[in-house]
């Protein structure tokens, strides 16, 4: 970035910050799609690899397409706090995981975690790093005195690991007492940031050390290319440790969807104030609706993490989720009868989407082992879109008309 003067609002950044002046004048950086780097000379070669020189290598390694797409995001994170960052991009949020847990963790040792993660991560933890010798405690993060006892109880915890908000009950971790914690025991936080986004919320700001972000979502902007990233403060352990594991795990990012990725982060200030503004019309809509027996978004008085939401993020975010009282058949009813909400999993796209859990992504999972995760028969899943409010009301309110 070559202004010269600093940028202070938060879309200048999201616009201007990790961009770089095109050598040949290109107004938005190109998309470097070739597999390697030429070197001038051999010893200019030995100098790159040595860090002697900077420069690219290989595109395994990185390319100038994705560097921008990182350091904006490190902009982001750490917008306002004065603190430094490192990004680095990686082919999804489940690779940036993978180097997340990778880097910090070897068998013996222990991360602590909370109930209802992502099902990918969860995934994880149980069939790829159990397997390697690293365990997962799972408790719930809400109690403080809880948390506290495992933390001074168990040495080999090394890491802390949040999402907060968290699929599909929307629940919230306090990340500063948590955080405070976690660092009173010397341990590392790391935080999947994905349904807030860095507008939303700054985990950075309470002391977590890690941030991971499925840049697939919101991030991204538009469901047009997968990615993820991982950002850490310790720019030092960023650079060397977790580099290497980058590179030598292949879970690095693609220019074409670093390239949608950049375009997509440059409005995420105005989508997310669209997003969150229908978000809350939605949540009023479907809380009074005699065919709904409960909504979960922390924009809502009765739901149990909204002061924690309230103190940790800008708004409530665009993810909700309701519990039909027809169950498994209302829920697939229901979606069978949308005509401009999308039937799809994922989020934080342009469009609406819905998806029921119970049929689909949980089909597999025992109705007793889901209901303990909030994953009861006639849940639905929302990510609320950006079309015009009207519409996605009128196309909910003909779509529970029959239940
Ligand atoms: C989608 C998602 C992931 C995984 O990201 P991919 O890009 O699909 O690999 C992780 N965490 C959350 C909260 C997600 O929504």
């Amino acid at each position: 970035m070559e202004t010269k003067f600093p940028l202070t609002g938060w879309s200048s950044v999201a616009i201007h910050g990790g961009h770089q002046k095109d050598p040949r004048h290109a107004h938005l950086t190109p998309i470097y799609a070739g597999s390697t780097y030429v070197f001038d000379t051999a010893e200019q070669g030995m100098n790159r690899f040595t860090g002697k020189e900077p420069g690219y290598i290989y595109a395994r390694f990185g390319s100038p397409t994705i560097t921008e797409a990182a350091d904006k995001i490190a902009a982001l994170e750490t917008f306002g706090l004065n603190i430094p960052a490192k990004a680095i991009l990686h082919a999804s949020g489940m690779g940036a995981l993978t180097t997340l847990f990778l880097s910090n963790l070897k068998a013996g040792e222990k991360i602590l975690t909370h109930f209802s993660l992502y099902g990918g991560t969860e995934e994880l933890i149980h069939r790829v790093l159990k397997d390697l010798n690293i365990e997962t405690v799972i408790t719930d993060l809400h109690d403080l005195n809880n948390a506290e006892a495992i933390l001074k109880n168990d040495p080999s915890i090394r890491m802390v690991y949040l999402e907060t908000p968290a699929n599909p009950t929307l629940q919230c971790i306090d990340l500063e007492g948590l955080i405070g914690l976690a660092k009173k025991y010397g341990k590392k936080v790391a935080c999947d940031n994905t349904f807030a986004t860095p507008y939303l919320q700054q985990p950075f700001a309470f002391g977590a050390d890690f941030i991971m972000h499925s840049t697939t979502k919101f991030l991204n902007g538009h469901g047009t290319a997968i990615s993820g990233v991982l950002i850490g403060t310790d720019v030092e352990f960023m650079s060397t440790i977790v580099t290497k594991k980058h590179r030598l795990l292949g879970a690095n990012a693609n220019p074409f969807d670093a390239f949608l990725l950049t375009q997509g982060i440059k409005t995420l200030e105005v989508r997310m104030e669209r997003h969150c503004h229908n978000a809350m019309e939605v949540a009023n809509f479907l809380d009074t609706h005699t065919a709904v027996a409960k909504v979960n978004y922390t924009g809502l008085s009765h739901h149990p993490d909204q002061a924690i939401a309230n103190k940790q993020m800008r708004h409530p975010g665009a993810m909700m989720s309701f519990e039909l009282k027809k169950g498994m058949s209302g829920g697939m009813e229901f979606l069978n009868r949308l005509q401009m909400c999308v039937r799809a999993v994922s989020l934080g796209t342009c469009d609406t989407l819905l998806s029921h859990p119970a049929s689909t992504t949980h089909f597999g999972v025992s109705k007793e082992e889901r209901e303990k995760y909030g994953i009861t028969d006639g849940l639905i899943r929302l990510s609320v879109g950006m079309e015009s409010i009207q519409d996605i009301l009128h196309d909910l309110d003909q779509a529970l008309s029959t239940q």
